[in-house]
């Protein structure tokens, strides 16, 4: 199933992210996640694509995206980035989905990882966009920036590329995780002013950590609104209090995203899926009010 035809009906779709085990790791690992995830009954489920040429983690993302749709019967989206995959991996990767029933791809450019000199066929991700549309047998999705893309000079050029990448063929959006909604909100003003009318789910994530929350903050540049630093300051140092206070957090911003009439909600579980269960269930009547 493509993804576009899960939008449009009279509730918000709701999907999740899960990533594929360390190389350290086996990939069975991964059994614990979907078996904890199946029963949400998500929309679609999307695995990313490791960052760099790490071949094995790479690899298993058509392998975990496969088995989602073929044992757990969910759809799935594999996430590909042009860093990581020239044209020729594209292309034997395309193959693979194709013959496991994968019909979603999320194309993304990815981030340079200094242990892995970037391939460099695709250079942003409305390129990888365009040469998946010429090959016509996905559904493309691509990422957006509700604060604006942290390379991007100004907000106006960061709507403008987004735009491109639709143009190029990029039927979905997903949007980078954002923990004050009124970003989420003038963003989609933004888009919508701009001519993008595809679908757009809004990214949430729940916080695990004091020090994860750091580390992914430095990474994609959100904000931390100062309700936030106040959790953090009170509960960061307690991790079952910190739990609750996140789980809390995540459901008044999808609450309010519902409210405002979002198109979806993705949650970013971080392979943790009693976390992703208590959100599901805390909003098990909002997702259905249309
Ligand atoms: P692009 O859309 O290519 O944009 C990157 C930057 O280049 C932007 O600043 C844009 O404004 C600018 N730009 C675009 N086109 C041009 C142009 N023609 N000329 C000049 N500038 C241009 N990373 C991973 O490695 N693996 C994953 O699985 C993964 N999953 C993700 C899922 C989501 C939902 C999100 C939001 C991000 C994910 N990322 C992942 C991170 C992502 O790869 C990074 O945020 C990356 O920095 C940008 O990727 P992009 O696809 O948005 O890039």
């Amino acid at each position: 199933m493509k993804l576009r035809e899960l939008f449009g009906q009279d509730r918000p779709v709701f999907s999740c992210e899960v990533f594929p085990p360390k190389k350290s790791a086996p990939v069975d690992s991964i059994y614990q996640t979907l078996d904890g995830l199946k029963d949400i009954r998500f929309d679609f489920i999307s695995v990313t694509y490791g960052a760099g040429g790490s071949s094995n983690v790479n690899q298993s993302t058509s392998e975990i995206a496969a088995l989602i749709e073929n044992k757990y019967h969910i759809p799935a989206m594999a996430h590909l980035t042009c860093v990581a995959a020239g044209r020729e991996d594209a292309d034997r990767i395309l193959a693979e989905l194709k013959e496991a029933g994968v019909e979603n791809i999320l194309a993304l450019r990815g981030d340079v990882n200094p242990d892995y000199p970037p391939k460099t066929d695709f250079h942003y991700a409305s390129e990888l966009v365009a040469y998946i549309r010429e090959k016509g047998d996905f559904g493309i999705s691509a990422a957006c920036y509700p604060e604006g893309h942290f390379e991007s000079p100004d907000l106006v050029s960061d709507i403008r590329r987004l735009k491109e990448k639709v143009d190029a063929g990029a039927q979905h959006l997903v949007s980078q995780l954002f923990f004050d909604n009124d970003d989420f909100f003038r963003f989609l003003e933004r888009a919508r002013i701009a001519g993008i009318n595809v679908p757009i789910e809004a990214g949430i994530m729940p916080i695990q950590s004091k020090n994860s929350i750091q580390r992914m903050v430095t990474m994609c540049g959100a904000t931390i609104p100062s309700k936030l630093t106040r959790l953090l300051a009170k509960y960061g140092d307690h991790p079952e209090a910190l739990r609750e206070a996140s789980i809390a957090y995540a459901i008044d911003q999808i609450s309010d995203l519902i409210a405002g009439g979002v198109d979806g909600i993705h949650l970013y579980t971080m392979n943790n899926p009693d976390t992703a269960k208590a959100i599901a269930e805390a909003i098990s009547s909002i997702r259905t009010v249309s």
